[in-house]
């Protein structure tokens, strides 16, 4: 956990949340700017959100790298700045989820919140800046024209025969483009560039284009939008950004944010820095998937737990803190790679390990009678909440003489390796005492188990003896007469396969879907300090992993949990073996 020490630091080596001292490549360029006084001691960047969709798991490792920065330096200021040029795709509720994502993960960008949208009226100035300069022109090629004309890595493009249109015509028509005497895909301003360059971003490309759509923002006041290209590098100057950090796919796309900012000769020239975006085992990242998995309903909605999105992770029971401390663990790095979704898992096992009670809850009952207990006779016994955080405290659990056990935790006919329950076997109840199984009681026709009889040792309270005897297993338990219900839900990835694009011949990643993903048991048995569990709040269920109580779904008859993650670390399994 960071303790006052590491919050304060305002250096470049930033502890991550385990008390590592983490600093990367993007860190040292900021702190060489500030030793050189670059930007007159300002540190200002930005996450710049396209509003049209939810925040995944990989806008956050962009969240926490420029909301960090700037909280790690004195003068330092992050803009959330949505992206909002394409009307066709974009919606309010969007932008809603992205600010509530945003804050729920700890970062705040105080008044220093924009839109690309706000500045309409700048650009379209600079893109009259940009035609005098016989710097752009009007293009009458279709789509289709376009494309062609524009070649190929091996082929060097060829010129648009509208491109040497006077600066008089090329201003009538885009004042044209502008008023709406043109309809969509009609005509496009371009960036007069070169044709033949090696890298294709430069073959004049696109800086404004029509679409007769109602914005959420600006109405119907415009029907030529900027393209990301023009609007991207100007809304950064604009703000005075200093450094304006994005993912790989826009290396090649650099040249263009500097030659519009050159050629504008913008006062504010942010550099740009590119990093590797995350990508993450057994998930699919991009929104266009994740908006189609939600269309046809693969999944329920956006904040389905089973979807990497942040509005699915804290469903799911995630804490914003767990996904900081992965996001300072992998790092910031110049190549592409895949992290294991066991890291992000194991972050939050950390957490939760220290932060949570344990409770007891059956998943599957057994009815378990103690023949030799008491009838009537309810004891309060002594439970710790948690042994890792004495601190904690305990808690009273009722026991009586008719209890719950999983239905897994006894075998007529028991395994070699199987050490629990069997009959005339004894195994110790969780917080309570030693049982053992002299009869099972089965259903004459169908030979379904329907309860066991027991009996108990009075003398081994606590979960010892006084003779010292051994025994193997342990379970967990909860008297039926005190036992709540509820429904539990578990949760498994949302693809069978690490890399969902591994797809047979003509299928996509769809053919991947885990069909298991999600397992709803309706009959769940808890223990009562459940009864008026807070919608949203974490538990470790002994032995079945950490659970949160849906805070949708759950109803107080009856309340909801979502298995977050279960005990089975395998990332500290593959730490181990290396
Ligand atoms: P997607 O490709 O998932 O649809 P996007 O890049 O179109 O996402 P934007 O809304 O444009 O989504 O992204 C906002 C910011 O988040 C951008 O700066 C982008 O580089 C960054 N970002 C998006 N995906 C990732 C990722 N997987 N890892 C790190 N940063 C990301
Ligand atoms: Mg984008």
């Amino acid at each position: 956990m960071a303790n006052e020490d590491t919050k304060n630091r305002k250096d470049t080596d930033i502890p991550s949340a385990s008390g590592q001292i983490q600093t990367d490549f993007i860190r040292s360029i900021i702190a060489q700017d500030l030793k050189e006084n670059k930007h007159g001691g300002r540190i200002i960047t930005r996450f710049p959100p396209e509003p049209n969709g939810y925040l995944h798991i990989g806008h956050a490792k962009s969240i926490n790298l420029n909301f960090s920065i700037a909280r790690e330096n004195a003068n330092g200021i992050c803009h959330l700045r949505f992206d909002d040029t394409n009307p066709v795709k974009e919606e309010e509720e969007y932008i809603e989820s992205i600010k509530e994502d945003i804050k729920w993960l700890g970062f705040d960008w105080k008044e220093h919140l924009y839109y690309a949208s706000d500045y309409y009226e700048q650009l379209y100035e600079y893109a009259v800046t940009i035609i005098r300069k016989e710097k752009a022109y009007v293009d009458h090629l279709n789509a289709d024209q376009i494309r062609e004309y524009r070649g190929t890595l091996k082929k060097p493009g060829k010129e648009s025969p509208y491109r040497n249109r006077t600066v008089e015509e090329n201003l009538d028509l885009f004042e044209r483009m502008k008023k709406g005497e043109f309809e969509d895909g009609t005509c496009v301003l371009r960036a007069k560039i070169d044709m033949a360059s090696p890298n294709i971003n430069m073959r004049d490309p696109a800086l404004y284009r029509i679409l007769k759509a109602n914005h959420p923002r600006t109405g119907d006041k415009w029907c030529i939008y900027p393209m990301y290209d023009f609007a991207h590098p100007l809304s950064d100057s604009i703000e005075r950004i200093t450094h304006s950090i994005c993912t790989l796919e826009f290396e090649d796309h650099r040249p263009l944010y500097d030659w519009i900012l050159n050629e504008l000769d913008a006062k504010d020239h942010p550099q740009q820095i590119e990093f590797a975006r995350l990508n993450l085992t057994y998930t699919v990242m991009s929104k266009r998937r994740l908006l189609e998995l939600v269309k046809e309903k693969h999944v329920n909605g956006w904040d389905d737990p089973r979807m990497p999105t942040i509005s699915g992770l804290r469903k799911r029971g995630y804490t914003p803190e767990s996904i900081r401390e992965f996001c300072g663990r992998i790092g910031v790095a110049k190549s592409n790679s895949v992290v294991d979704i066991a890291l992000l898992e194991h972050c939050l096992r950390e957490e939760l390990n220290l932060t949570t009670q344990r409770v007891m809850a059956v998943l599957r009952p057994l009815k378990v009678i103690i023949d030799n207990y008491p009838e009537g006779k309810t004891e309060e016994l002594d439970a710790q909440n948690n042994p890792e955080d004495p601190s904690m405290g305990s808690r009273a659990i009722p026991f009586s003489r008719e209890i719950y056990i999983e239905q897994d935790d006894f075998q007529e006919e028991p395994h070699k390796k199987f050490f629990r329950l069997a009959p005339g076997r004894e195994v110790r109840l969780k917080h309570a005492y030693y049982i053992t199984c002299n009869k099972v009681i089965k259903d004459e026709k169908t030979g379904e188990i329907l309860n066991l009889h027991c009996s108990y040792d009075p003398q081994s309270k606590g979960g010892g003896t006084s003779d010292g005897r051994k025994v193997q297993g342990t379970l967990h338990w909860v008297s039926v007469p005190h036992a709540l219900k509820s429904e539990v839900r578990l949760y498994d990835h949302l693809f069978t396969k690490a890399d969902p694009d591994q797809a047979e011949e003509g299928k996509t990643y769809l053919s991947n879907i885990n069909l298991n993903s999600l397992e709803k048991i309706s009959d769940c048995i808890i223990e009562p300090s459940l009864k008026n569990a807070k919608p949203g709040s974490r538990y470790q269920f002994l032995r079945h992993g950490y659970f949160c109580v849906d805070p949708k779904d759950s109803t107080d008859e009856k309340p909801v949990f979502n298995r977050i993650v279960s005990l089975k670390d395998t990332w500290a399994k593959i730490q181990k073996k290396r």
